[in-house]
């Protein structure tokens, strides 16, 4: 660092960290006894964000610049590359250090890298700190010493291991002199690509650090115990919804895990699946860090070849919730206007895009990327190329879900399709009606109007998928 009085500021950089609690890089600068400069850029990471994650990403904000306020700090915004934005802030306040929670995906990992050493070349101190995820990613190996790629191993050999105790929240932070200038973060309007969906997506958003606390501890006291028996069952409401305050690092990974942990100790029934499937998100950070292109290339051997469709006609009849598969379009529509899906909606809704028909799993994944106010970068590549079969661990890759089955089995009384499809119904529910009024217009979509018939006849999408997945096996195997 450079040779400078103490009273030369650490900037603190939040990216997807939004949160004063159990933030190593945070805690780090306020034992500097450095005054402390919060900012947050809107970079070149933030531009590429679908319409709902920046709209949450605004709110997140919202509510972290609140909090900092209330402790007598600011949170300061600015806009552009991270890397000149950091030099110019540097150079105005004097900065002697700026310090961030590391993050695994490759381009934020080039980002940081490139920021680095801009600023080391200037004398400046970088620091990175870990709590993105409970464990780094080169901390956790199979027997020969390689990355897992099954996540049964990895949860094996994760499930007792310590993640350390949360940090408390700073008990203070000390100003600078000045505070430099400030974007107005209405000027940046997050809320512009999501449109007429930004007031739907509203009541169904649970924003900030102490609604996250909040939603895991009425979590853990009223639903954990049944989290095992009814999670699939997308109408119950008995899962968690903490991964949108996971996304947005409203709160760590840790906290959750030591609330699991806790709950496990005192024998609560729900606790050990609740803990394994926090570890399905750790599994897709460290699958994203030692597959940098697992957004974007089939992550196993042999599918490249896989002749799935670019986008097509009844790819956007899926984008609109009007496939004529009431539980696919029911799982549409409530992302679209809660900026939320069911974890078993979404296996059913990638399915029957990439299987049904016939599309490349890259599709849907932006898509999701576009709606979901929970976009997780490694959770939503892991999850497309586990359903797509070209992922890891999608060893039953043939499996092909049926949507009118699985609405049987795990909607039964028809009250999740109930709640997002409104055709045909005298008096549909709000939720359902919201999604003609949140879509765009151009749309041209009404309630009134008649529920489309099927894209495509459920067994002949099978028949025609099962075919080209022999074609491939058969390919592999010469
Ligand atoms: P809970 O059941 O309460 O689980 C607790 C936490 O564990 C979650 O908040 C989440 O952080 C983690 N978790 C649970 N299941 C999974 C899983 N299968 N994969 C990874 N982490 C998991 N999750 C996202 O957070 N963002 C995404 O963009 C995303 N895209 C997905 C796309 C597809 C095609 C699929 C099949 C899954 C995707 N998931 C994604 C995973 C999962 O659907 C959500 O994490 C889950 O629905 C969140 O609800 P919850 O917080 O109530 O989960």
């Amino acid at each position: 660092m450079k040779d400078v009085a103490n009273d030369a500021p650490v900037i603190l950089w939040f990216r997807r960290d939004l949160r004063l609690g159990d933030h190593a890089a945070l805690t780090a600068a306020a034992a500097s006894g450095r005054p402390v400069i919060p900012v947050f850029l809107h970079d070149e990471t933030v531009e590429v964000l679908g319409a709902a994650a920046k709209w949450r990403l605004g709110e997140g904000l919202a509510v972290l610049a609140a909090g900092l306020g209330a402790r007598g700090a600011r949170l300061i915004l600015r806009r552009g590359a991270a890397r000149e934005v950091l030099l110019r802030l540097v150079a105005e306040t004097g900065a002697a250090a700026v310090h961030w929670q590391r993050v695994y995906d490759r381009e934020g990992i080039a980002r940081d890298t490139a920021v680095k050493a801009a600023l080391k070349a200037e004398g400046i101190l970088a620091e990175s700190f870990p709590g993105a995820v409970l464990f780094e990613p080169w901390t956790v190996a199979t027997g020969a010493g390689a990355p897992h790629s099954v996540y049964s191993p990895f949860w094996r050999a994760v499930r007792g291991r310590d993640a350390g105790v949360a940090l408390p929240e700073p008990e203070s932070l000390r100003p600078p002199a000045t505070w430099p200038a400030s974007d107005m973060r209405a000027d940046w309007r997050m809320a512009m690509a999501v449109d007429r969906g930004a007031a739907f997506l509203a009541r169904h958003a649970t924003v900030g650090e102490a609604a996250a606390r909040a939603r895991l501890e009425g979590f853990v006291a009223e639903r954990l115990a049944r989290y095992p028996s009814e999670r699939d069952f997308p109408a119950r409401g008995a899962t968690s919804g903490l991964s949108e305050n996971l996304a947005w690092g409203e709160i760590s990974p840790r906290t959750v895990w030591a609330a699991g942990l806790r709950a496990r100790e005192e024998g609560n029934p729900g606790a050990e699946k609740f803990l394994s499937e926090l570890v399905w998100r750790e599994f897709a950070w460290h699958l994203m860090y030692h597959h940098p292109g697992l957004a974007s290339a089939n992550w196993r051997a042999g599918w490249d070849s896989f002749p799935w469709r670019g986008d097509n006609p009844e790819a956007e009849r899926w984008r609109r919730g009007m496939t004529g598969e009431p539980f696919v379009d029911a799982a549409m529509r409530e992302m679209y206007v809660t900026g939320r899906m069911h974890n078993r909606a979404r296996m059913i809704a990638a399915s029957y895009l990439t299987k049904h028909l016939m599309t490349d799993w890259r599709v849907g994944l932006a898509w999701f990327a576009e709606c979901l106010t929970d976009w997780d970068p490694a959770a939503n590549a892991m999850g497309w190329q586990w359903v797509a079969g070209c992922g890891p661990d999608a060893a039953p890759y043939f499996r092909i879900f049926n949507p009118g089955t699985q609405a049987e089995k795990f909607d039964p009384e028809g009250r999740y399709r109930g709640a997002f499809l409104a055709e045909g119904r005298a008096a549909p529910p709000a939720t359902a009606r919201d999604y003609f009024a949140a879509v765009p217009r151009a749309w041209r979509l009404r309630p009134d109007a008649r529920y489309p018939a099927p894209a495509i006849a459920l067994a002949e999408g099978r028949a025609r998928a099962l075919r080209a997945y022999g074609q491939r096996d058969r390919a592999a195997a010469e």
